[in-house]
């Protein structure tokens, strides 16, 4: 029981590396509030998950945000793990594409923290360790690749934002570490392989990228959160730690 006493907040947790971080989280004895914007796959998260609670959130919604961080108790944990992959060069990038891959893989971390953080630094004025992780990514902010202009930009922005945070609460008692998979069989993965022109070759690439000749499972990644999330990783902050499957040996 690892995180046994622990408050988390997760979100997009509905799908993917967020639930089944969720779903790691709870084993280990934690209190998991795990939001999402669809309801469907938080219900059935809830349905077969003893420990998570679930809520609907929106991370765009400033207010959202804020009355949530108004009802919950405060946290030990923090994952933001939302984000969206655009897919493109900068010339396929118009500003709207821009700012929508902005707002929600970079902004809503600041949104959250703001609102989240203040509960979080007065448990650790009590003696506990809290820590949030942010959702980065491999893939085009620690090594690049062809057509993810907007996508890479956001998630070296999520490396920036981490250390500053890490930096700045430090002596606090609080820590901010970023995550960065590699290339993970998720939904979102599924989708933008089934989208591609040519979806068999689309999937053989995306396996071709990762040295050890296979995808990543969500379950590859979940034990990284649980170690930064919980006490284990208290001499750890403001780094960008990737769990890649060796693609930048
Ligand atoms: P996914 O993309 O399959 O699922 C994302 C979840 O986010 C969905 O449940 C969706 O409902 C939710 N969501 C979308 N918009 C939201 C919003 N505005 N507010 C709240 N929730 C919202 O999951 P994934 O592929 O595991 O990706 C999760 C994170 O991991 C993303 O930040 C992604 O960039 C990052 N990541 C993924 C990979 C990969 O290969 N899959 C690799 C590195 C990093």
């Amino acid at each position: 029981m690892r995180l046994k006493g622990k408050t988390l907040l997760i979100t997009a947790a509905g799908q993917g590396i967020g639930r089944a971080s969720a779903i790691a989280c709870a084993r280990e004895g934690a209190q998991v509030i795990a939001t999402d914007l669809q309801p469907g796959l938080l219900q059935t998260l809830a349905a077969e998950t003893p420990g998570v609670q679930t809520r609907m959130l929106d991370v765009r919604d400033a207010a959202a945000i804020e009355a949530l961080a108004r009802e919950l108790p405060a946290l030990d944990g923090l994952f933001n793990c939302a984000g969206f992959v655009h897919e493109g060069t900068i010339l396929a990038c118009d500003e709207a594409a821009w700012d929508f891959s902005f707002d929600l893989n970079v902004k809503s971390m600041y949104r959250m923290t703001r609102a989240f953080l203040p509960g979080m630094l007065d448990k650790a004025e009590q003696g506990a360790s809290p820590s949030i992780l942010n959702m980065a990514s491999m893939a085009s902010s620690i090594k690049g690749f062809p057509n993810r202009f907007a996508y890479g930009a956001t998630k070296a922005a999520v490396i920036g934002l981490t250390k500053a945070i890490a930096a700045d609460y430090v002596a606090r008692g609080l820590r901010c570490n970023a995550l960065c998979p590699g290339t993970v069989d998720t939904p979102s993965l599924r989708q933008r392989i089934a989208n591609a022109p040519d979806p068999a070759l689309a999937e053989k690439n995306f396996i071709a990228r990762q040295p050890m000749g296979r995808l990543a499972t969500v379950d590859d990644i979940a034990p990284m959160v649980v170690y930064l999330l919980g006490d284990e990783s208290r001499f750890v902050t403001g780094q960008a730690v990737l769990v890649d499957g060796g693609v930048t040996i």
